[in-house]
């Protein structure tokens, strides 16, 4: 069996026991080139508890009660759009509904605590201050994010080990107690090689930016493309010293459970 091979077992493994262990569960997709793996990996996991295909049989409360059985079985798949998104991640986000039978479910910010943000601090005023970037991330992600979670038992990532200076404690599984449920990060251990060699070898959709040497995608006046030799998230808030490189989404006091 192969490296890769071994990989992909582990991390449907580790789906299998997100939603066998804590159903209601949600997968943040950022669209990153690593969530693409997860997005075909999830599509393609089995039924675990296969119900009669939505049609013409299943009527009125039958019907909404098979739906909501299928998402309290299967894991749900959530995009947070800030309103600052590159066109490419849009192409994107198109695709994988066009793709795969799991929806996307987008959120957006509120208009009102975006409309207060701007009025502060000036439409790009991320850009003065830690503080500031932080305040619209909180406003244009964490909010959503918080919305996105509501009611769920679980959520998973596509966080990598590798990827930043502020990602090298992660495990596996974990409770998220910044949130209240746990959290999963299935491709932890995955290296950057492995993911493209999943995504060629199984023609996974990804974002074009990718090919244009903007290894880490986020919002578009917040995402530079980098040059060859430097960190992969070297063009994330480029301004910033790398130990401010997250956005909220993934801080927290991290609570190890166990590892699968
Ligand atoms: Fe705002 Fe930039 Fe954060 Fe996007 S990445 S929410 S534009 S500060």
């Amino acid at each position: 069996m192969t490296s890769l091979q071994q990989k992909i077992d582990q991390t449907v493994a580790v789906l299998q026991q997100a939603v066998s262990e804590f159903s209601p569960v949600t997968f943040a997709n950022s669209l990153g080139a690593e969530d693409m793996v997860l997005t075909d990996l999830i599509a393609k996991l089995p039924h675990p508890n296969p119900l009669p295909p939505a049609g013409r049989a299943e009527r009125g409360g039958q019907s909404r009660a098979n739906e909501s059985l299928r998402e309290s079985n299967t894991i749900a798949m959530f995009s947070l759009d800030t309103g600052r998104l590159p066109q490419e991640t849009y192409d994107l986000m198109q695709k994988v509904r066009e793709r795969y039978r799991v929806p996307l479910h987008v959120y957006f910010p509120s208009n009102a605590l975006v409309e207060d943000f701007v009025a502060k601090h000036g439409v790009n005023g991320f850009y003065d201050s830690v503080e500031n970037r932080k305040a619209c991330c909180h406003v244009r992600k964490v909010e959503p994010l918080q919305r996105a979670l509501a009611g769920k038992k679980a959520w998973i990532t596509g966080m990598r080990r590798e990827q930043a200076v502020t990602r090298g404690s992660l495990e596996v599984s974990s409770f998220d107690a910044d949130h209240g449920l746990q959290k999963f990060n299935p491709l932890l251990d995955w290296s950057n090689a492995e993911i493209w060699e999943y995504i060629n070898a199984n023609d996974v959709p990804y974002n074009a930016l990718h090919d244009q040497f903007y290894p880490s995608i986020g919002c578009a006046p917040c995402t530079r493309a980098i040059t060859p030799g430097e960190d992969i998230r070297a063009g994330r808030w480029w301004w910033e010293d790398p130990q401010n490189k997250e956005c909220g989404l993934h801080v927290g006091k991290i609570m190890p459970l166990k590892r699968v």
